[in-house]
């Protein structure tokens, strides 16, 4: 059977990737030999990262003055790196889910964080109003909360620069790049496999801290090295650069957020339509098109687990809401097809007429 796969993170990549990673696992390049046995200084890996950074910079038309960096350590490491190399005095943050509330957390080991709103009072099921301190040495937000289902789908004008979390909605739109001093995630939700953290970083906003920073924490090391200080994870640069291509050849992040909206008001009307179901966020300008969460209709609480087995049944794969949320999460990266999105919609539907 055709499965359809929703899953949050690790997730679904284009076959494209898949494809083209596969071959040259076998085979990189004609080289004779694969991808993971030849050196990350041999000039044809030395060509893969340049073009991938290159792709970077042409998919999200990135300014100059900007560097693309792919490292280790997922977007966990860069929650710590971010107020090592960017933090004098006081930063300020938006905890709008998990994720921004460990990037808190760091944060907070290196001095004064302002949490300027949060939507923990509610679970998280919406952005909340907040104000920038003119004062702050930058302002951190999570642009998709890949958990709860909430995204900030524009971008903001801040006074101070501009962090964001974008592991999960990294190539879904067009993004200002101009309006923010750094854009970091774990690529493993919409780009390549897990292992590889991508890093836009304005270069002018380095070097500005009094404190000492350890080789490998000190973005300048990547910048000056061009991501190549160290070993980097050779194969999920490779996958990263076939889903760009991938982009380019599909239209660019236009062209996905055409489909990203289209695919996501087919689901979110779904929810409202069906009597069984309702979604956890309830503005409309809140909502994810990344991650979209819902659950039973109080009336119908019991048949949550029904669901999820008939669901499972007809091939869908990945569904289950984050254990803090509960119900159902499906996430509709740019590499899920249409179809598999009009597949769920069928199968809520015919849950509801059997019930
Ligand atoms: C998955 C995720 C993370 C964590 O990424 P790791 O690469 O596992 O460290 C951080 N932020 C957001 C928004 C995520 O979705």
């Amino acid at each position: 059977m055709k499965k359809h796969n929703f899953y949050a993170g690790p997730s679904i990549m284009p076959e494209f990737t898949i494809n083209k990673t596969a071959e040259a696992i076998k085979d990189f390049e004609g080289m004779g030999l694969s991808l993971m046995e030849i050196s990350h200084r041999s000039k044809q890996f030395e060509a893969v990262m340049e073009d991938a950074q290159q792709a970077f910079k042409d998919l999200l038309n990135i300014p100059e003055g900007y560097k693309v960096l792919f490292l280790g350590g997922g977007a966990s490491l860069q929650f710590a790196m971010i107020p090592f190399n960017l933090m004098q005095n006081k930063s300020a943050y938006l905890n709008t889910g998990s994720w921004a509330t460990k990037a808190i957390k760091e944060a907070k080991l290196f001095g004064d964080v302002d949490v300027v709103a949060s939507s923990e009072d509610k679970t998280f099921n919406y952005i909340p109003e907040f104000t920038i301190p003119k004062d702050a040495d930058y302002f951190h937000i999570t642009t998709n909360n890949t958990i709860y289902g909430t995204e900030i789908k524009e971008d903001l004008d801040s006074p101070v620069p501009l962090v964001a979390d974008m592991s999960s909605d990294i190539f879904s739109r067009p993004v200002d790049v101009s309006k923010y001093g750094m854009i970091y995630g774990g690529a493993q939700k919409n780009l390549a496999p897990s292992g590889v953290t991508f890093v836009i970083v304005k270069e002018d906003l380095l070097g500005k801290v009094d404190r000492d920073i350890p080789t490998m924490l000190d973005y300048r090391t990547h910048i000056k090295k061009g991501s190549m200080f160290n070993t980097p994870p050779v194969v999920p640069v490779y996958s990263a650069l076939q889903t760009l291509k991938w982009l380019q050849q599909n239209g660019g992040v236009e062209a996905m957020q055409k489909v990203n909206i289209e695919k996501a008001n087919l689901l979110y009307d779904e929810i409202q339509r069906n009597k069984l179901f309702k979604p956890t966020v309830a503005k409309e300008e809140d909502r994810s098109l990344m991650n979209v969460c819902f659950i039973m209709n109080d009336e119908y609480a019991e048949l949550e687990k029904e669901f999820f087995e008939f669901a499972t049944n007809k091939g869908m794969v990945g569904i289950k809401g984050h254990r803090s949320v509960g119900g159902f999460r499906a996430s509709l990266y740019n590499a899920l097809p249409k179809e598999s999105v009009e597949a769920l919609i069928d199968t809520m539907k015919e849950f509801e007429a059997k019930h």
